[in-house]
């Protein structure tokens, strides 16, 4: 993970929380260089870009403090990907 920003990008917001039973923590930036300006990337290697600053808080919300829902979700995501590679 890389620890600086780039010259042309800006911090926008970072979100402590936990998933999978791990600490996690999402910093959220902006860069207009990038065909979508707004990005997240979590401590688990998760990014995710955005065009709007509007999807940045709540997904990184969410993916920081997941909900019983998420959870479930994500186990049932990984059972099936165990599946399908078998
Ligand atoms: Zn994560």
């Amino acid at each position: 993970m890389k620890t600086q920003l780039e010259q042309t990008e800006f911090w926008v917001g970072t979100f402590h929380g936990s998933h999978d039973g791990l600490s996690a923590t999402v910093t959220a930036t902006r860069d207009d260089t990038r065909p979508e300006p707004y990005a997240w990337m979590c401590t688990c290697g998760r990014t995710r870009s955005f065009p709007t600053e509007h999807g940045v808080w709540p997904t990184a919300w969410r993916h920081t403090h997941p909900t019983r829902a998420d959870r479930l979700r994500s186990w049932a995501t990984r059972l099936f990907t165990d599946c399908t590679v078998r």
